[in-house]
């Protein structure tokens, strides 16, 4: 399931049980085609704050990895 939020009050996203279309961190729209950065629990980020993170998931301190196309 999703990534368990530990952002503190007030920043529980209930959204969040779908499909992940926006970072996590800023709020920014992620294209479904586009780049993204997600952790094992599928935190989603944009690639600007997970460069900033150093790849590092905020939530649970996994790693941030590119998010794989549908392509297979
Ligand atoms: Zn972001
Ligand atoms: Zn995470």
């Amino acid at each position: 399931m999703a990534c368990y939020h530990a952002n503190g009050p007030g920043e529980v996203d209930i959204m969040t049980l779908e499909m992940k279309t926006r970072c996590e961190k800023c709020g920014d729209a992620l294209s479904q085609d586009g780049s993204a950065y997600i952790c094992s629990y599928e935190c989603t980020f944009c690639p600007k704050c997970a460069a900033a993170m150093k790849s590092v998931c905020p939530n649970c301190g996994g790693e941030l990895v590119p998010r794989p196309s549908r392509t297979t």
